[in-house]
């Protein structure tokens, strides 16, 4: 049986193919989903996200035909994903196999719903019985370890993972505001990875506003970003 590494090796080869380059690959233990690659004559070494480690070889092969022509490209394309790979890294599969390493990467989790003061469960079941959500199946939802200020909430749609600033759960801090962070992320998670790039479109922000306390919550958001 072949080894991940090798189906690497053997995607970008095969990728190399009537272009004017030969593309070696190996897999390396980014903590973000990315790939890196320098250019040595016409050789170019690619450093792929690991995270592509268990995908099924069609999906390799069009990720490799996917990088390999923007070596040396002049001017950055923005070629679409595939079909096959968008539907691989929107899988079960993909999450199952992958977020445990994601999670085991991340710096500041506390890899628990249950905060001091405020817990995400519950602001979970509260989103849902407001009819504001439906069941989001699939996600994993933590406090982060340390308060972060630049980012109250953090959403990777790819690793289906959100993260709230524990500088939120503050027993001054009503448990509304960390529910409306949480609903924030949450409309993103529904949305799922678009590959759009576009994630705050009018729609997004008409949900965001029936949210009942949702100026309440901003004003208080502004307020913690200035708490010690
Ligand atoms: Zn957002």
């Amino acid at each position: 049986m072949a080894t991940d590494e090798s189906r690497l090796r053997e995607a970008f080869l095969k990728a190399s193919e009537g272009t004017s380059i030969t593309a070696h690959a190996t897999f390396q233990p980014f903590k973000e989903f990315k790939t890196s690659w320098s250019k040595m004559g016409d050789s170019a070494e690619f450093k792929v996200t690991d995270y592509m480690r268990g995908a099924p070889q069609n999906v390799l092969e069009e990720f490799a035909a996917h990088l390999v022509p923007r070596v040396g490209a002049t001017k950055s394309h923005r070629a679409k994903y595939t079909e096959d790979i968008r539907t691989y890294l929107k899988s079960d599969d993909f999450v199952s196999r992958n977020r445990p390493l994601y999670l085991a990467r991340s710096r500041n989790l506390a890899y628990t719903m249950r905060g001091r003061h405020h817990d995400m469960r519950a602001s979970y079941d509260r989103l849902l019985s407001s009819g504001l959500l439906p069941h989001i199946p699939n996600t994993y939802i933590t406090w982060t370890a340390r308060p972060n200020k630049q980012r109250l909430g953090y959403c990777s749609m790819l690793m289906r993972t959100i993260a709230i600033s524990c500088g939120l759960d503050r027993a001054e801090i009503p448990a509304y505001v960390s529910d409306y962070v949480l609903y924030h992320e949450m409309l993103h998670m529904q949305e799922g990875l678009t590959f759009s790039g576009r994630y705050h479109t009018p729609e997004f922000l008409a949900k965001e506003a029936l949210f009942p306390r949702a100026q309440e919550a901003e004003q208080w958001l502004h307020r913690a970003a200035l708490l010690e």
